[in-house]
């Protein structure tokens, strides 16, 4: 996908959100973002690094690890790999306004659907790009919050573009506590109002 869609989206004169290039190819462990988003809408977005940029979701009500839950995750442009640490205030009248949490974050390691194993480092962000194309991406997390095996999966409903959903794949990490209620940044230990509060 690209930035060009994210830069087109905002004015950097005015958003004090990163303007993004593509990070440079390495073998290193992909890493993964939650960030918790006031905007019109709460939601959380969900971004996953792939060959340098962050593949992005928008999740209303976050992630659960309970298998049970079946999170609705709506795609959304790519991100630049700065976004990641990005924390703070958008101003109004900006594409995604609003205040910005990191709510979590770590890295992760896509796995085989059958074998449940990882391929080497360099070969992982081809792996992703190859789940995400045939809709069913199997992903291990280890963050702060977050962690174990989640399934992202095509949810081809009639009027839906774009969706997605994020469902916990049952293993130790399994809970049915609401990891939502953990609401304090894994950067700052800020919460959203604290974080609102220190703009400008
Ligand atoms: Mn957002």
């Amino acid at each position: 996908m690209g930035l060009g869609q994210y830069q087109a989206k905002r004015k950097f004169t005015k958003t004090p959100e990163p303007k993004g290039r593509a990070r440079a190819a390495k073998a290193k462990p992909l890493r993964f973002v939650v960030q918790k988003h006031q905007a019109t809408q709460l939601h959380y977005d969900f971004r996953l690094e792939v060959d340098g940029v962050l593949k992005s979701w928008a999740i209303p009500k976050g992630p659960s690890a309970n298998p049970a839950d079946k999170r609705l995750a709506m795609a959304v442009e790519d991100h630049p790999y700065e976004y990641r640490d990005f924390e703070g205030v958008i101003p109004e009248g900006n594409y995604g306004g609003g205040t910005v949490m990191v709510w979590d974050r770590g890295t992760y390691t896509p796995l085989d659907h059958h074998t449940f194993k990882a391929p080497p480092l360099g070969g992982r962000s081809a792996e992703v790009t190859k789940q995400l194309a045939d809709g069913a991406l199997k992903i291990k997390l280890r963050g702060m919050k977050l962690q174990g095996i989640y399934n992202v999966v095509k949810f081809n409903r009639p009027g839906m573009k774009n969706g997605w959903l994020l469902i916990k794949h049952p293993d130790d990490f399994t809970s049915t506590e609401d990891l939502t209620t953990r609401d304090r940044s894994v950067k700052s230990g800020r919460s959203l109002p604290e974080i609102a509060e220190a703009k400008g």
